[in-house]
């Protein structure tokens, strides 16, 4: 057993209930758990020590929406959108295309390249989903790659239905020989609800058919427009719907009521000049937030939670704290994981040093590097 004191914490955010922020604070990491927290005064025997010398320290960032399966460069397309061309789903199959074309080791390379800046900006976990294969073979080899990685990997063949196909007849791939050989690589299902992509009942279909075979059940919806993707979240019970941009009243009170957090991916509105999901509603209603980046080569390429966290917090009405939360309790709430996203006694210690003394630095400071290590 090996312990490691890390001492001299200015700030130190633990989402204890009692106590979420302590100040002048340490704590002890034994076995890659904490087991001990506290103030310097008081800290027991340790083999080593930590001294962070008054900086702040958080929970590692849990990042619960990325697509990082994928090939190919699609800056021409966000030019073009930056200057005058509305955003449109379609732009998945240029992805879709480069993706089939790409070698095993070449989408590795992408997945670890993007997984070490990630880390680089605090991220500690994960999750990746497929969704640019859309075959049954580049489905199952984006998932086996993508679990090398992360033990959070999402089966979405439903992203979009690929050129040339019969949505019927691709439904029935996706909800059977695809997914048969899919589930084995996944721990998620999740399918993209939205007008241009897949309807209610097809949507309703996937999901039901990925829970059959033991996957848990996240979906896209309402990112473009008003639509039952959210309502069918909560009635199957999903883990998250993400993107939740266009609310009815209706829809904030079933989440309200519900095991669903709504997936919050500000770096989507940021990217595509749409108007940001309003996380003020959502909270003051007493919906479980999450913020993720939805890291992607179309409608968001961040790998940056720190920036999504200040995107938050001066467009979407959080507060420094309530954005910090999302970022990190809230994603693994939304991964259904009580690990990781804290730093309560028992936790999996992952953190990260800041090069500042508060969190809210995270978004008084956007853009600037402040990660000083990340454990
Ligand atoms: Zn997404």
């Amino acid at each position: 057993m090996t312990s490691r004191l890390v001492t001299n914490i200015g700030e130190l955010v633990t989402w204890e209930p009692d106590r979420p922020i302590r100040h002048d604070a340490a704590f002890v990491v034994e076995d890659g758990a904490v087991a001990w927290i506290g103030g310097p005064g008081d800290t027991p025997a340790t083999d080593t020590v930590h001294d962070v010398g008054g900086a702040a320290v958080v929970p590692g960032f849990v990042d619960s929406h990325t697509h990082l399966v994928f090939a190919g460069d699609r800056s021409a397309e966000f030019e073009a959108r930056m200057t005058g061309e509305p955003y449109a789903a379609g732009g998945i199959r240029t992805t879709v295309e480069a993706t089939r074309a790409a070698t095993d080791e070449q989408l590795a390379g992408t997945v670890a390249r993007h997984l070490q800046e990630m880390r680089a900006q605090g991220t500690t976990t994960a999750e990746i989903k497929s969704g640019y294969g859309l075959t049954v073979h580049d489905e199952e080899r984006s998932l086996a790659i993508a679990r090398r990685s992360t033990p959070e990997t999402t089966f979405l063949g439903a992203h979009v239905v690929p050129v040339g196909t019969d949505r019927a007849a691709y439904v029935d791939l996706v909800t059977g020989d695809m997914l048969r050989r899919c589930a084995p690589h996944a721990r998620w299902i999740d399918v993209f609800c939205e007008d241009g992509a897949f309807g209610v009942d097809e949507a309703r279909a996937v999901l039901t058919a990925g829970t059959a075979v033991g996957l848990l059940p996240r979906i896209h919806a309402n990112q473009l427009r008003h639509g039952p993707g959210v309502q069918l979240a909560v009635e199957v019970g999903a883990a998250a719907a993400d993107h939740c941009t266009y609310l009815t009243d209706a829809d904030v009170d079933a989440l309200a009521g519900s095991v669903t957090v709504a997936g919050l991916l500000p770096g989507v509105e940021f990217s595509t000049r749409q108007p940001y999901p309003d996380a003020r509603r959502l909270i003051d209603a007493g919906v479980t937030v999450s913020i993720a980046t939805d890291c992607n080569p179309g409608s968001s390429y961040t790998s940056s939670m720190p920036f999504c966290l200040a995107l938050a917090v001066r467009d979407m009405g959080m507060s420094p704290l309530e954005a910090l939360r999302a970022a990190t309790e809230g994603g693994a709430t939304s991964l259904r994981r009580d690990d990781v996203g804290h730093l309560r006694v028992g936790a999996t210690a992952d953190f990260v040093v800041l090069d500042a003394p508060s969190y809210v630095h995270l978004a008084y400071r956007p853009g600037v590097p402040l990660v000083t290590s990340v454990s």
